[in-house]
């Protein structure tokens, strides 16, 4: 896929295992500008090499709980390239408490802390670029299947992640009219820093392999490609979707 001449933000890479370093790795080699984020000291740290690797100098902080930061990365944004084409978030956080014990335990503090960074940040970052956006730009987000089907130590992400399927649909229902389409991708479970935080976590992909149709894991690279081709103008007529990468695991009805 051609993406000579397109810009765009990517939020979200911890390390080279996260699915936000290979969208970035495979939109660089696309040829892609990117620009990209991190939330703190902890992560620049890590993301700095990342940006040196992929030969990106246009690295800016972003706590997307921080309404603060959102307002400065577009600031940013403008003065370098005015415009973008695509947006890609790739975040998501709770409480690791929330992520082990019973889901009926969650704090409201820990409630609000994971739906504000797991979904709200969807809606405050689509707002604040909303005028930044060519006509005919690409956002993409991250979810799991956890949002529709119990999945034990889930818990509150399930709920922010249901949430956030619905952020995305009301979005594009908003953003459509200027063609801007926003479409999620429910990956399968992968060995990240993330997915480390969940209680049960290993458990879960060795039943994820035995039981998935493909009778395998899903890489961060086949969430790459799909991602690649929902930010490109090869999915043109595709907005507001949910779309499975996860080697068929979501079709199991027992
Ligand atoms: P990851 O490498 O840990 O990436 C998650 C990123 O979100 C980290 O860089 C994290 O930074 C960042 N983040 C957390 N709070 C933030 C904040 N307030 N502001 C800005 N960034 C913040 O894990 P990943 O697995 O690639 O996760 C990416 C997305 O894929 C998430 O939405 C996740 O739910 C989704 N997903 C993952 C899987 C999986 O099995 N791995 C499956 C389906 C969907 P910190 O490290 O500082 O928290």
């Amino acid at each position: 896929m051609d993406f000579n001449g397109k810009k765009g933000i990517i939020l979200g890479i911890a390390n080279d295992k996260s699915i936000a370093y290979s969208i970035a790795l495979l939109l660089k080699n696309s040829g892609a500008q990117l620009c990209l984020t991190y939330p703190n000291e902890a992560i620049e740290k890590r993301v700095r090499p990342i940006a040196e690797e992929l030969k990106v100098d246009f690295v800016e902080k972003c706590d997307v709980s921080c309404e603060d930061d959102i307002h400065k990365l577009r600031d940013a944004v403008v003065a370098r390239w005015q415009k973008i084409d695509f947006l890609v978030h790739s975040i998501a956080y709770a409480e690791k408490e929330d992520l082990s014990r019973r889901f009926i335990e969650t704090s409201k503090r820990g409630f609000m802390i994971a739906l504000d960074i797991s979904a709200y940040s969807l809606l405050a970052l689509c707002r604040e670029f909303e005028k930044v956006f060519e006509d005919g730009s690409s956002i993409l987000t991250l979810t799991y299947l956890g949002s529709e089907r119990v999945v034990p130590n889930y818990n509150v992400m399930g709920v922010a992640k249901a949430a956030l399927e619905a952020v995305v649909k009301y979005l594009a229902y908003d953003l459509g009219p200027k063609q801007i389409r926003i479409n999620a991708i429910s990956a399968g479970p992968i060995k990240t820093l993330a997915a480390s935080g969940i209680s049960g976590f290993s458990e879960m992909l060795k039943s994820f392999e035995d039981r998935a149709l493909l009778k395998r894991k899903v890489t961060q690279e086949e969430v790459a490609n799909a991602g690649l081709f929902l930010l490109s103008n090869m999915s043109s007529g595709i907005t507001g979707e949910i779309v499975f990468v996860d080697c068929g695991y979501n079709l199991l009805g027992f």
